[in-house]
């Protein structure tokens, strides 16, 4: 049997984890993140703030991306920062934000858990847990949000490999939750123009050899604001289920990553060529 055609199983070298595999089940498992299902006909989009910073900050932040068709609000309130003097995030204040904003708007939220220990907290104000690149391989923290019942987004590890990425998601699996998203958000190269570089090769890759839902962060994936639409809609065209993006009202007074934050106005025009290019690849954007 021909191993590599479109349909045949795909010869990669390694043996795809059990729980994760295409193979193990016959649809695509649609994740439902209170209300929103990832993984079906509609591209989802995730927008909002690397950071919770104010009340002011995410409110206006967050009716301007659900006004322009964003369905889930993200908003870091523990941040991974590379230096310790950096913003570390509002923390349990941001969560209570999180939470009053998705009281008035209806969104659901996702927000970063860092550590075992805050996982319960977070799932009281949260919607869908991430794991964040830096920690795709704490495979403690893997098998705490595996024993919880909410949605995870898992990121890929900065230098993680399709196989090192999905064995991080069967940890998830295997302790009995299966509502987990993955997220290509570029990978660590030689190449410094770009803050990573982001991989859409691993959309078609990830689609092919896992049930999953597989969406794409080119705010991360490139770090520079001016190449977030291009990359977006090139995921899309590539098959991703959906987009997760940092939007700011003011970018440049961001706390986190305003550089690679869309504005406002920005957002909106994207979100008007994202629905064309859904429309275009058999998806939808509702
Ligand atoms: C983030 O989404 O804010 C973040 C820290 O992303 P990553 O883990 O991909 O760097
Ligand atoms: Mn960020």
């Amino acid at each position: 049997m021909e191993t590599n055609s479109c349909n045949g199983p795909a010869n990669v070298g390694f043996k795809i984890p059990e729980r994760v595999s295409r193979e193990s089940r016959l649809d695509s498992t649609l994740v439902n993140v209170a209300g929103v299902e990832v993984g079906g006909l509609d591209v989802v989009i995730i927008a909002g703030p690397c950071a919770v910073e104010s009340e002011e900050q995410l409110f206006d932040t967050a009716r301007a991306v659900k006004r322009d068709g964003a369905r889930i609000l993200r908003g870091g309130a523990f941040k991974p920062r590379s230096s310790p003097y950096s913003f570390q995030g509002m923390g349990e204040d941001g969560l209570k934000l999180l939470s009053s904003v998705r009281a008035e708007t209806g969104m659901p939220v996702v927000t970063e858990v860092m550590d075992t220990r805050q996982v319960d907290l977070i799932g009281e104000y949260a919607d869908m847990l991430q794991v964040g690149s830096r920690n795709m391989q704490n495979y403690p923290l893997l098998k705490e949000v595996g024993l919880s019942r909410k949605p995870v987004l898992l990121k890929r590890g900065m230098m993680a490999t399709i196989e090192e990425f999905l064995l991080a998601a069967e940890y998830i699996l295997s302790q009995g939750n299966e509502n987990v998203i993955l997220c290509e958000r570029g990978i660590r190269t030689f190449e410094t123009t770009t803050r990573n570089t982001l991989d859409l090769s691993a959309i078609p890759m990830l689609k092919r050899l896992t049930h999953l839902p597989v969406i794409v962060d080119p705010s991360h994936g490139t770090g520079i604001r001016w190449m977030v639409p291009a990359m977006a809609k090139a995921a899309i065209a590539a098959g991703a289920d959906g987009l997760i993006m940092e939007v700011h009202y003011r970018p440049d007074e961001a706390l986190c990553d305003g550089y690679q934050s869309l504005d406002l106005d920005l957002f909106k025009t994207l979100m008007a060529d994202l629905k064309r290019i859904a429309e275009a690849v058999d998806r939808k954007m509702s």
